[in-house]
């Protein structure tokens, strides 16, 4: 049984619709199997979708029902207009591979990616404070909150001046419990008006391997041509991409190079460039953004490592702090490191690299780089 949820969920599926695993030999609570039994319908039962349901079958061979369960879940929110059919959308989705929660990610990420291109589409409808009526065994209550992605970043960019600010006074206060008294002082009346950098657009260019570059020559990339000249990063960017906010000009080996504005956001180069490198800390499965990640030393400053971006990324806070910053020393946690494509994480038990596979890293400059 525990094997079929793992990795034979269309069996499952079979199995229910077939009425070979009746329900009461399940052993699952009776919302599980109603839920289960919905599914099989879905894969199993009749439909006017007969190719497209068996090729959704095929593909969804090796999923765990979780990943199933997901899936629906997510499709079930396609919006009818959409220019896909959901029976085309449910084929694609039941291909993904990986964990769950990377799936369940994935999943989400492409049914919104067509949600919003229907014209005239407004979520805001969907908005809702949710909760705080119980009470649970420690005396505390939780209430959700649900916003449009963009009020929810631009909420929480303004309560993350004000816990920054907390935090500063008390060293010993978590990042969570820092957004908890700033989100109550700021629902109360009491919290002061942070003043968050707006976000801005960001064009990525990619270093082409005709140039070789120097790093920072008089305060400038230099990049050698093939032909025997050099041009500046400056003047390169000032050739079509002056109108962009910000331009990061990014190796697919090194990662970030250069960024081009104007000189009074030079100190937040560096900054910037990690940022837009990743969006999202690099550690597998990790969603942390990376406006709220600190910055980590690939090759640790006790180990000689250089403050440059290449020896550079961002990380959030509890992956930064669990690295294994001593390359020597047995593995415990295992640890970071860059490879061609991007910042990967190495497990401590020696296996291969791992990636963080969340959809918004799609959009970092490495990934736009790494796109086909
Ligand atoms: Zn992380």
């Amino acid at each position: 049984m525990m094997r079929a949820l793992a990795t034979r969920g269309m069996e499952l599926l079979e199995d229910i619709a077939s009425g070979a695993a009746p329900r009461a030999h399940l052993g699952q609570s009776s919302s599980t199997a109603g839920s289960w039994e919905r599914l099989a319908g879905v894969y199993f039962g009749p439909t006017r979708q007969k190719k497209l349901q068996a090729a959704a079958v095929t593909a969804g061979r090796g999923l765990p029902v979780a990943a199933i369960e997901r899936i629906e879940k997510h499709l079930r929110k396609l919006s009818r207009k959409a220019a896909v059919s959901e029976w085309e959308l449910r084929v694609e989705l039941c291909g993904l591979r990986g964990t769950v929660d990377e799936i369940d990610r994935e999943a989400a990420a492409r049914v919104y990616a067509h949600n919003r291109q229907v014209p005239g589409t407004d979520n805001r409808g969907l908005r809702a404070f949710r909760g705080g009526k119980n009470v649970d065994a420690q005396g505390m209550s939780t209430a959700t909150l649900t916003l449009p992605a963009g009020d929810m970043a631009r909420y929480k960019a303004h309560l993350q001046v004000t816990a920054d600010k907390l935090r500063e006074a008390d060293p010993s206060l978590d990042w969570t419990r820092a957004m908890a008294d700033a989100a109550y002082q700021h629902g109360v009346g009491g919290g002061q008006a942070g003043n968050p950098p707006p976000p801005v657009p960001f064009g990525v260019m990619r270093a082409p391997d005709y140039v070789t570059y120097a790093r920072g020559e008089g305060g400038d990339t230099v990049f050698g041509l093939s032909d025997g000249t050099t041009i500046t990063g400056r003047e390169w960017v000032e050739k079509g991409f002056a109108e962009l906010g910000y331009v990061g000009i990014f190796d697919p080996v090194e990662g970030g190079i250069d960024l081009y504005r104007e000189s009074r956001f030079a100190n937040d180069k560096q900054r910037m460039l990690l940022k837009a490198e990743t969006l999202v800390c690099p550690y597998p499965e990790c969603t942390t953004p990376a406006d709220e990640c600190q910055f980590h030393h690939l090759t640790a400053w006790e180990y000689e490592g250089e403050t440059n971006l290449a020896n550079m990324t961002a990380a959030c806070r509890v992956h930064n702090g669990r690295n294994d910053d001593d390359p020597h020393a047995p593995p415990r946690n295992g640890r970071f490191e860059r490879e061609p494509g991007g910042v990967v994480f190495h497990p401590p038990d020696g296996g291969p690299p791992r990636v963080n596979r969340h959809p918004q890293r799609r959009l970092s400059a490495m990934g736009l780089l790494a796109a086909p």
